[in-house]
């Protein structure tokens, strides 16, 4: 085993085959195209629900999210109460594992990394989900201020910078403000990496995911607002600066650490257009699931049922009728069979009866309702699949995780909001709306370097990333995890003279230092007014 070979990951938040294929199709992304041809690459398929939190949870951990409890940017208990998620909620990261071992490891703005964790042997700079500049966000402590003195129009992708709509800023100026963040996050990959020898490096590049959400309909030469100035506006501009960030941080990590190095270019899931949203809660109402949204005792149809409704119409209408009213009251229940919440795409549905059979029932009516359920004004169905959180999950936390995990189908995203005016569907807007882009269970990877072959059509999942990187370093991932070395990235030659190096052994649950504790009691309440400002809890 070459105990010389290092890894650099670049993170591409949302990086999408749709968008990247026709960007170096047509000379917007030569450097890509030139890692593309020489290398190989394929999907990276995300985590089911395919969001931030859960899949960058997953990456970092190499188990699936029934081991490390993440599945959206708030997780809720038995009794329904939010929890905002962070990096204190995930097990052992690779960084942790990799820098225990005597490595060098630098990690600079990967999600679900704040509040910033102690790494031996090495750095850390936390990425989304940073409450703010004021924040501490590095490991160790003091790297803050010489990263900010180095490069001092540093910023952070903050949760108020992520929403803001589409509409509220001039298109220009939108894509402007993630053209900088990319630059000021290529300067610090660039300084970070100029510092000492690494074995080990990711910068992750997160304005991506905010571009597509407020730009997909001109990325999508499908989509009716499709508009060529634009898209060619957000080609020129951000995809073409993305690309001279990532020939930066490449040709420095290669100049300080050696050519001998394994390139891995990642995306935590891809993107697709954004079309209709369905409010799911007058719909969970009228089949008979939950009580209508905001209803009190003293729902008249509650009221009638308490009087005895049969005996009140009896002599006034013939049986089948009155048959057929009964029934369908019956249909009420008037306590709330089941909990609905949403990722950003996704639905979690929670079963909330006592009784094992009652569950078993409810489970299977939703899943044959759902199932058949179709938009009214397109025809199409919206519930592309229904998971079981057994089907899906495993490890020591699928008892908190939902019960059913929804997944839409293609354009359509679910919604947990009660709908104004009551309308069960609403067409996105770029107008009015944050996200006319969302997420794809489709990301990317790329892989360059040696003993890579130049190889396409690729597939592989998020938790395999992890196992890769510490084969390639010399390590072999603990057994807890998920992942499978991605052995279709090496050639034959390479696999065989690399055997994989027995486990490093390391408890799976991270201490906890009271320093991070400090900054997260702090942090967090500003966090959680921040959510709620704006409407995620
Ligand atoms: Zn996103």
């Amino acid at each position: 085993m070459n105990m010389n070979h290092k890894v650099l990951i670049i993170g591409i938040d949302g990086g999408t085959w749709t968008i990247l294929r026709p960007a170096m199709a047509e000379g917007y992304m030569p450097y890509l195209k030139r890692l593309v041809d020489e290398g190989a690459s394929g999907v990276l398929e995300s985590t089911v629900p395919a969001i931030t939190p859960a899949a960058w949870g997953s990456f970092q951990t190499g188990v699936n999210p029934g081991q490390h409890g993440v599945y959206n940017f708030q997780c809720w208990d038995k009794q329904n109460n939010p929890h905002f998620v962070s990096s204190k909620d995930l097990p052992i990261t690779l960084w942790e594992y990799v820098g225990s071992s005597g490595k060098q490891v630098g990690v600079l703005n990967v999600p679900m990394t704040y509040p910033p964790r102690k790494i031996d042997n090495g750095f850390m700079v936390t990425g989304v989900l940073t409450p703010s500049i004021e924040a501490e966000f590095t490991w160790p402590p003091e790297l803050k201020r010489e990263l900010m003195e180095a490069i001092p129009d540093y910023d952070i992708l903050t949760l108020d910078v992520a929403h803001v709509k589409p509409s509220e800023l001039p298109f220009e100026t939108f894509v402007e403000v993630m053209v900088k963040n990319i630059e000021c996050r290529g300067k610090a990959a660039a300084f970070l990496i100029g510092k000492g020898l690494l074995d080990l490096f990711m910068v992750h590049y997160h304005a991506s995911d905010i571009i597509q959400h407020a730009f997909m309909c001109y990325l999508d030469k499908e989509h009716p607002l499709y508009d060529e100035e634009k898209s060619k506006y957000l080609f020129e501009n951000f995809y073409q600066k993305l690309d001279q960030m990532i020939e930066r941080t490449h040709k420095a990590f290669g100049e300080k650490n050696g050519r001998d190095h394994l390139l891995l270019i990642v995306s935590d899931h891809g993107f697709q257009s954004h079309m209709r949203e369905w409010h799911i809660r007058p719909w969970l109402y009228k089949e008979g699931f939950n009580n209508a949204p905001g209803a009190k005792s003293s729902d008249s149809v509650a009221l009638a049922k308490k009087i005895g409704l049969g005996k009140l119409i009896r002599p006034f209408l013939p049986k089948k009728s009155v048959d057929r009213i009964e029934k369908k009251v019956k249909l009420k229940p008037y306590v709330n069979r089941v909990a609905f919440r949403c990722s950003c795409r996704e639905g979690f549905v929670y079963l909330k009866e006592e009784d094992p059979q009652l569950r078993e029932k409810t489970k299977h009516d939703l899943i044959k309702k759902l199932s058949r359920f179709k938009d009214p004004k397109t025809g199409r169905m919206i519930i592309e699949k229904v998971y079981c959180k057994e089907d899906i999950y495993h490890g020591r936390c699928l008892d908190k995780m939902p019960d059913l995990v929804l997944v839409p189908s293609a354009g359509y995203s679910l919604s947990d909001q009660v709908p104004p005016g009551g309308e069960w569907f609403h067409t996105i807007s770029i107008d009015t709306d944050m996200h006319v882009g969302t997420h794809h269970k489709d990301g990317v990877l790329i892989a360059h370097g040696n003993g890579v072959p130049v190889r396409q059509n690729i597939t592989a999942s998020i938790v395999d990333i992890m196992p890769t990187v510490m084969y390639y370093l010399g390590l072999s991932a603990p057994d807890v995890c998920d992942g499978q070395i991605i052995t279709d990235i090496f050639m034959r030659e390479f696999l065989d003279e690399n055997p994989q190096e027995a486990c490093i052994k390391l408890d799976m649950i991270h201490e906890n230092n009271d320093q991070i504790d400090t900054y997260w009691s702090e942090d967090k309440k500003e966090l959680e007014d921040r959510l709620k400002d704006l409407g995620y809890m």
